[in-house]
């Protein structure tokens, strides 16, 4: 067979963009040679339904050694007892968790979209929202932090089976004990989603969720800096006090359950592929030089952020506790959309994000997210992400000059030729 040159001519286009440019996508990174390597690995050949050591399939020796390693090292890295290295994604992951826990009907509790929760955690144009009763909680208008009263008060007249934490665009630290508490009252189980700020978790920046919550879910490929997927941990909340039965009408232990959520549940064949790039994205960030990375990723953040409230640009909550921010442009006059957009002409890549109490619709928005764990991975320190504040502030200034964005465009391409990608 020819080579697929019209593919991989796109490819190489797809380096060039993401090498000249500045990734500021909350939820993006840049994985290392190795993971990529193992990512479009001959594993992507092998069936192994099942788990390590059960599988339905001959020939799984090999692919058992290195599932058990990703388990073992995501164990370590997150202190966790019980780990599903197999969802193919962070909604994956959610299904599973939901599948395996609740009936149809069932009432949750998760963060509002619009205040900075997933559409996973049931928002009515996903499953989650569909099969389940969603309610939700969400910031004060003053503060922007999460009402924790609302929270609690929802919980206590609505009795959801279980509560979400967890979130896509919320910038500061959870208090997982005070949910758990509620939770206990209710007798609902707790799930965090940490798929955003897992690598600063790992690695103790901020507070844990594993010993307060019954259930943790992230995505591998944010700040874990990991190929695209999902995993599903459990700390010590091993029992089924609630009595949920597997489809044959038995109890069984939580992990027991998850484990057949997500197989057969939810998925077929795991991506053996993409588990051996999660197994040695899991290593680098057991290292010494991930922590560093990781503290450099929130230094970052509370640069940035710092930066633009100088230039009088409003973040909800004020600030950052972790690796991202959500500007709210009211006072700028420019919608989210628009923002997005002008600084794409730019070269700088951001996604538009509504704001809690935003007036706009979620496909033009009233703000716009921002994550430095990408722009670290490249090298970039306080010095240079104050430079990425002052690209975007002149970009949004001009925004009605395409010459101008050109001319920025430009020194874009300059900064980030200081920190090659891949070479
Ligand atoms: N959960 C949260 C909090 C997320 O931010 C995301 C992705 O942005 C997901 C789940 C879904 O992950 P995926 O895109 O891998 O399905």
């Amino acid at each position: 067979m020819e080579r697929d040159q019209v593919v991989f001519n796109l490819i190489a286009d797809e380096l060039k963009r993401q090498e000249e440019g500045i990734e500021l996508i909350a939820s993006e990174n840049f994985v290392s040679k190795q993971v990529m390597e193992a990512a479009g690995s001959v594993l992507t050949n092998k069936y192994a339904e099942g788990l390590p050591g059960k599988r339905y399939y001959g020939g799984c020796e090999v692919v058992d050694e290195i599932e058990t390693i990703a388990i073992d090292r995501a164990k370590k890295l997150f202190g966790a007892e019980w780990v599903n290295v197999q969802p193919h994604s962070g909604a994956q992951a959610n299904a599973a968790v939901f599948l395996a826990t609740l009936q149809p009907g069932d009432k949750i509790l998760g963060l509002d979209l619009s205040h900075g929760g997933h559409l996973t955690h049931g928002s009515p144009a996903n499953l989650s929202g569909k099969v389940y009763q969603p309610l939700f909680y969400g910031v004060k208008e003053d503060t922007g932090l999460i009402d924790y009263e609302q929270l609690e008060e929802t919980a206590l007249r609505e009795k959801p089976k279980m509560i979400i934490c967890g979130a896509s665009a919320y910038s500061r630290d959870w208090d997982y004990a005070r949910i758990r508490k509620v939770a206990d009252e209710i007798g609902a189980l707790v799930m965090a989603d940490i798929s955003h700020p897992a690598g600063l978790i790992a690695k103790g920046l901020l507070n844990d969720p594993l010993p307060h919550c019954h259930i943790v879910t992230t995505t591998t490929h944010k700040t874990l800096r990991g190929p695209r997927g999902g995993m599903i941990m459990v700390g010590k909340d091993f029992e089924n006090p609630w009595g949920i039965k597997n489809p044959k009408g038995e109890i069984r232990t939580i992990t027991q359950l998850l484990d057949l959520a997500v197989f057969p549940g939810t998925q077929g064949g795991p991506l053996e592929h993409t588990i051996a790039a999660k197994a040695i994205a899991y290593g680098e960030a057991l290292t010494d030089e991930y922590l560093a990375y990781a503290k450099q990723v929130q230094k970052n953040a509370a640069t940035l952020a710092q930066f633009f409230v100088e230039r009088d640009y409003k973040i909800i909550s004020g600030g950052t506790d972790n690796h991202l921010m959500l500007v709210d442009l009211r006072n700028k006059d420019i919608s989210g959309k628009e923002a997005e957009a002008v600084l794409g002409k730019a070269g700088i890549t951001t996604n538009k994000n509504m704001v809690p109490f935003d007036t706009r619709s979620p496909f033009v928005t009233s703000g716009v997210r921002f994550g430095t764990a990408a722009v670290t991975t490249r090298g970039v320190k306080e010095a240079e992400i104050i430079q990425i504040g002052e690209l975007i502030d002149e970009a949004l200034l001009n925004r009605n000059d395409d010459a101008a964005l050109n001319k920025i465009h430009g020194k874009v391409k300059e900064l980030m030729a200081q920190f090659p990608l891949y070479k």
